[in-house]
C-alpha cells in the first residue's frame, strides 16, 4: 500500500527557510473554526502569541473561551461579532461591527507581536457584503513576513484563495445533525 505521507525534504537550506503563511479554512463541512484552533494549540506549546478574533457571534458559551484563559496572555479570543448574530436585525450597525473588527485584525497585523493570527468567519463576512476582499488583501500585503494568518468561514472569495499559501476545502461527507437530527454536542460543536 501506498504510504499516505510525503517524504520530508531535508534539504537544510529549503529547513532552514521561515515563512510567515496565509491559510485559508473553508467549504461547507465541519471542521473550519476546529482546524484553527488546532494550529493555536500547536502554535502555544511553543511559546508562540496566538490572538483569535471572531466575526460572528454563536449562540453559545464554547469550550474555547474557557481554554483561552488557561494560556494566560499568550492566547487571546476577542468576540467582536457581538451585534451580528445569524438574526439581524440591523444590517448598517452590524457592518458597522465588522469594519471595527477588521480595524483590530489589522492593528494586530500589523503590530508583528502575533506569531498566528486567526480571523474567524471573516470569510462568511467578506461573502455577505460586510466587509471589503480588497481591503482585506491590502491589509495581508501589509503584515510583517514572520506572522501566519488563518482565515475561515464558508465561501472563500477567489482573490484570497488566489492569494493563500496554504487552502483546506472541508467536504461534507456525513454529518449528525443532518443526517439524524443529533443536536451539536459539548466539546465536540461548543
Ligand atoms: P467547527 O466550529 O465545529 O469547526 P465550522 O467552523 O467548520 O465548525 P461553521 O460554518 O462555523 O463551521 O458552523 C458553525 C456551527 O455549525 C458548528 O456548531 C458546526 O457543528 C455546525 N456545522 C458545521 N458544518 C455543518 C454542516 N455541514 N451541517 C450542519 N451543521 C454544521
Ligand atoms: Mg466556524
Amino acid at each position: 500500500m501506498k504510504s499516505p505521507q510525503t517524504k520530508p525534504n531535508r534539504d537544510p537550506e529549503v529547513l532552514k527557510k521561515k515563512k510567515g503563511l496565509i491559510l485559508v479554512y473553508t467549504g461547507d463541512g465541519k471542521g473550519k473554526t476546529t482546524a484553527a484552533l488546532g494550529v493555536a494549540f500547536r502554535a502555544l506549546g511553543w511559546g508562540m502569541k496566538v490572538a483569535m478574533i471572531q466575526f460572528i457571534k454563536g449562540n453559545w458559551k464554547y469550550g474555547e473561551m474557557n481554554s483561552a484563559k488557561q494560556f494566560g496572555g499568550h492566547f487571546e479570543l476577542i468576540q467582536k461579532g457581538e451585534g451580528f448574530t445569524w438574526d439581524t436585525q440591523n444590517p448598517e450597525r452590524d457592518k458597522q461591527l465588522v469594519n471595527e473588527a477588521w480595524a483590530l485584525c489589522r492593528e494586530k497585523m500589523l503590530s508583528g507581536q502575533y506569531q498566528v493570527l486567526i480571523f474567524d468567519e471573516i470569510n462568511y463576512v467578506i461573502d455577505y457584503g460586510y466587509l471589503d476582499v480588497k481591503e482585506v488583501i491590502k491589509g495581508l500585503r501589509e503584515k510583517p513576513e514572520s506572522g501566519h494568518v488563518i482565515l475561515t468561514g464558508r465561501n472563500a472569495k477567489k482573490e484570497l484563495i488566489d492569494m493563500a499559501d496554504l487552502v483546506t476545502e472541508m467536504v461534507e461527507t456525513k454529518h449528525p445533525f443532518k443526517d439524524q437530527k443529533i443536536p451539536a454536542q459539548k466539546g465536540i460543536d461548543f
